[in-house]
């Protein structure tokens, strides 16, 4: 039996159960899906974990094929030159019931669970009810089996096509490098593939999971995991990951599995109120007054506010492809309050430049961070910027590190200033609530 693995967010052998199932039954053809949409750091980002997939499937005797297109024309394209195709769920809301129905009208087409711990309908309220707030979610969810990782595909045996006209072996036709000098820091910052991803995952556990409840706020440490890049893009398995913490550092994992599901959180939020994808899930914030603001805009996306903080962590996203949690809650927090700018905005630039681009964590945080999304800070917490400075940069080493020497502080909106209209333009909306 001829079966085509379709690869989208799992670029890994480990814990890939489609890929798996696909190796005990018959001859793997594997190709990597595009789907319509991704930002350009993590098109670049995928290419280089794609070239640790294709090498890591060219070692076992295969090929890794590429399409141009998207899921279901893929299938459409494929399904003459297979028996079965198999590939992991996507909860993107414009993937999740288009695959469905095409999972339901084709017998040979089969999905498995590749990307959570648990589905979101297993992790609902008692009555079926999603949940809205991350305690009572996390304290159920958390009691929930998680089920084991399934073991690295080590060997197979593999189909071959010659190309067709949108399915190829030549990962250029996908044109995901952008082919310009940027490329160049994000390679200096982070080093793509499963093999990687898992060394990472280890010298965490081993070396800094103990200091991370209280290492993880201070940006200079770098005492979170920085993994989010490797599970955005599938290298690491988050199942795997869990397993593994349990296994290796269970009494001092906790915080960091706390993390895992606001994730699972995140999806959760996603699958059962798709319409977050494009609009606040509170609903009263429809027609909450956004200033439009394109000179304010530029100045956030090129670190050019005047705040230091905020600025610093612009930077750091613009050379790295990632910023710190911290300062990603600090320069949300500012666009949206401060400047008083669409969420939606600061979204597609983070969309745009982060290499763990999440379409669930990040929709997730920025509807937290300006108070539309589920328990989202309060109207009135109005981050200030200098006091979580003081407080998580206390020496500033972290401002120092990605602020010109030249910086001159001159906020485009001060403070206080944007905190007094903030909590005007708030008021209004808590009114209408
Ligand atoms: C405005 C805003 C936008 C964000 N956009 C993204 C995004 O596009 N992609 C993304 O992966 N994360 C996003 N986050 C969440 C969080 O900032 C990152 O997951 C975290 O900084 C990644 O660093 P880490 O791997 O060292 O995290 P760790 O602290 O080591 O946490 C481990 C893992 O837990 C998950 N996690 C941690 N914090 C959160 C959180 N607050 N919400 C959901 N999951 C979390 C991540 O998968 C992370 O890799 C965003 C947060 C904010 C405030």
């Amino acid at each position: 039996m001829k079966i085509a693995v379709l690869f989208r967010n799992d670029l890994r052998l480990h814990d890939h159960p489609a890929l798996m199932t696909a190796a005990q039954h018959g001859e793997i053809l594997p190709i990597y899906v595009m789907e319509e949409g991704l930002g350009t750091a993590f098109r670049y980002w995928t290419h280089k974990n794609l070239l640790g997939l294709q090498k890591s499937l060219t070692e076992m005797g295969g090929t890794l094929y590429f399409s141009t297109q998207n899921l279901v024309k893929t299938i459409a394209t494929i399904k003459e030159h297979v028996d079965a195709i198999y590939f992991h769920r996507s909860y993107h809301p414009d993937h999740f019931s288009r695959d469905a129905v095409l999972e339901k009208s084709h017998p040979n087409v089969r999905s498995f669970e590749g990307s959570l711990l648990l589905p979101p309908w297993k992790t609902t309220k008692e009555n079926g009810d999603p949940y809205k707030v991350f305690s009572p979610f996390y304290k159920n969810a958390r009691q929930k089996v998680v089920p084991a990782a399934v073991k690295a595909v080590q060997e197979a045996t593999f189909a071959h096509i010659t190309s067709i006209a949108t399915v190829s072996s030549n990962i250029e036709s996908l044109n995901l490098h952008p082919h310009h000098s940027w490329t160049d820091k994000i390679d200096v910052h982070w080093m793509a593939g499963e093999e990687e991803a898992i060394q990472q995952l280890k010298v965490f556990v081993h070396e800094k999971i103990a200091r991370y409840k209280v290492a993880r706020d201070f940006p200079i440490q770098h005492g979170s995991s920085e993994l989010s890049p490797y599970l955005a893009v599938g290298a690491l398995s988050v199942r795997s990951m869990y397993h593994y913490l349990l296994q290796q550092a269970e009494s001092v994992a906790e915080p960091f599995i706390r993390q895992l599901f606001w994730r699972e959180f995140a999806y959760h939020i996603l699958f059962h109120f798709p319409k977050t994808l494009h609009s606040p899930l509170n609903p009263a914030f429809a027609h909450f007054p956004w200033q439009e603001n394109a000179e304010h805009l530029t100045a956030w996306k090129k670190g050019e506010t005047g705040i230091p903080l905020v600025d610093a962590g612009m930077k750091e996203l613009w050379e790295t492809g990632y910023m710190h949690n911290r300062v990603r809650m600090n320069v949300a927090s500012y666009l949206t309050k401060h400047l008083l700018l669409d969420y939606r905005k600061g979204m597609a630039w983070f969309w745009d430049t982060l290499i763990d681009a999440d379409i669930a964590n990040n929709i997730f945080g920025w509807q937290w961070a300006s108070g539309c999304g589920a328990d989202a800070a309060p109207y009135f917490r109005i981050f200030n910027p200098y006091l979580q400075a003081e407080k998580f940069d206390s020496n500033g080493l972290y401002q120092k590190e990605w602020l010109p020497n030249s910086y001159e502080e001159n906020p485009i909106v001060s403070h206080d200033a944007g905190r007094k209209r903030a909590l005007l333009a708030y008021e209004e909306v808590k009114n209408r609530d």
